[in-house]
């Protein structure tokens, strides 16, 4: 018999499902608010012109294909730690970062979560409730267990920061904190800079480890302001772990372009440290792509692509809020009890809306509208033509 008899089909991603019964709905008016990706108001995802800009000077020039470093170029890495840290980052200039080029933020994830279990293989691995689905089960896949902290408060619709606290307090020194550095997905809650520095507290009394993930550098307030949270592990002199990634903030989602950073205590230990994380990296994959991670240094090293791409940025970023205020007004206007003012104090891409189960489903079915069954919705999924449908639709199954 075949060596396969025996294999079990394994669980569909509940994302990816949602997408193909999307596609396979017939109705016009379908909307899908499932997927964490970006669409400008006319429903496309957007190719900036600062990566066409670049692009088209890049396929002009047609360089050679060779290898790449197994890091990465120096020049991609320098910029990714120039946006994560501040180009002016004392760490920068003491030599305490090591940044590696990764195969998009799942990727970096990837890198580090292999890299510390080497480190320190008992290590436990903390991801916070919720969390994006993709933290438990890379940290798994790389030998770890992976428990949660408290995060989400349901009924303030904010984090729950003294049950997150008590959680860090009982963790044992060593252990690894995931935590989203900003526009928290599913949830949209974010910590303010006090909460942050509590945080980092905790961190630096407990020993913890921190691996913070950016995936949204950006949507929120602006690049430097939404890196918070490194800023603020960074001057506490802990070492921790930051992975990023250039699939939202620069569209380029298939291009798979993200970054592992470490911040180790010197120079001659990042020096140890990136060796080791080159090994990871060997053993994996060997070395990263070329093209979408030229595109982002390409960018990021013209003065004029770059003032384009943070014109772009913020445009994203502005019809996401400009969406959030509209869709609390198209419900309120449309005569429902029920309050939803929260959605525009929420950050990034997602709201955690608190519609259950059963109303998501009579979205879908009464409305051909799709969300995540858990009440997630993808703001930037919403646009000036489908924002009062969604709204009504939100309404009507609220009621
Ligand atoms: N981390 C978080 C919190 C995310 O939401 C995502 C993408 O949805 C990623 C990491 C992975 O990003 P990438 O698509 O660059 O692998």
């Amino acid at each position: 018999s075949s060596i396969f008899a025996a294999v079990e089909m394994a669980p569909r991603d509940p994302i990816l499902g949602l997408n193909e019964a999307f596609n396979g709905d017939a109705r016009d008016t379908k909307v899908n608010l499932g997927v964490g990706v970006y669409f400008d108001d006319n429903g496309k995802i957007p190719l900036l012109a600062a990566v066409k800009a670049a692009e088209e000077t890049r396929l002009k020039a047609a360089p050679p294909r060779g290898y790449q470093p197994i890091e990465g170029p120096a020049a991609y890495n320098t910029a990714v730690q120039n946006l994560l840290f501040g180009k002016d980052s004392d760490l920068l200039a003491a030599g305490r970062v090591i940044t590696a080029q990764a195969i998009g933020g799942t990727g970096a994830l990837k890198i580090g979560a292999d890299y510390l279990k080497r480190l320190n293989p008992e290590a436990k691995v903390y991801i916070s409730n919720p969390s994006w689905e993709n933290h438990r089960a890379l940290f798994e896949a790389a030998g770890f267990i992976v428990e949660d902290y408290a995060y989400y408060d349901a009924g303030t619709r904010g984090v729950n920061f003294a049950g997150m606290k008590a959680d860090l307090n009982k963790m044992a020194p060593g252990s690894v904190v995931l935590l989203h550095a900003c526009c928290h997905n599913p949830t949209g809650a974010d910590m303010s800079d006090a909460q942050w520095a509590e945080v980092v507290g905790i961190c630096q009394e407990r020993g913890l480890v921190p691996f913070l993930d950016m995936a949204y550098q950006g949507f929120a307030d602006g690049i430097d302001a939404d890196a918070v949270a490194i800023r603020a592990f960074s001057a506490s002199g802990l070492q921790f772990f930051a992975s990023s990634s250039f699939s939202k903030n620069f569209s380029l989602y298939g291009e798979r372009v993200g970054a592992l950073s470490v911040v180790t205590a010197s120079k001659e230990e990042s020096a140890r440290v990136l060796s080791q994380v080159k090994r990871v990296i060997r053993t994996n994959y060997s070395n990263p792509p070329i093209h979408g991670g030229a595109l982002v240094a390409a960018v990021l090293a013209s003065g004029e692509l770059r003032a384009q791409w943070e014109t772009e940025l913020a445009g994203m970023r502005d019809r996401i809020r400009a969406m959030r205020a509209g869709l609390v007004d198209a419900i309120k206007a449309t005569g429902c009890a029920q309050d939803f003012s929260f959605v525009a104090q929420q950050r990034g891409m997602f709201s955690y809306t608190g519609l259950t189960a059963a109303q998501v489903e009579r979205m879908k079915e009464e409305f051909g509208i799709y969300a995540v069954s858990t009440g997630r919705i993808c703001l930037a999924a919403l646009n000036t033509k489908n924002l009062d449908y969604v709204a009504k639709a939100i309404a009507a199954v609220t009621k």
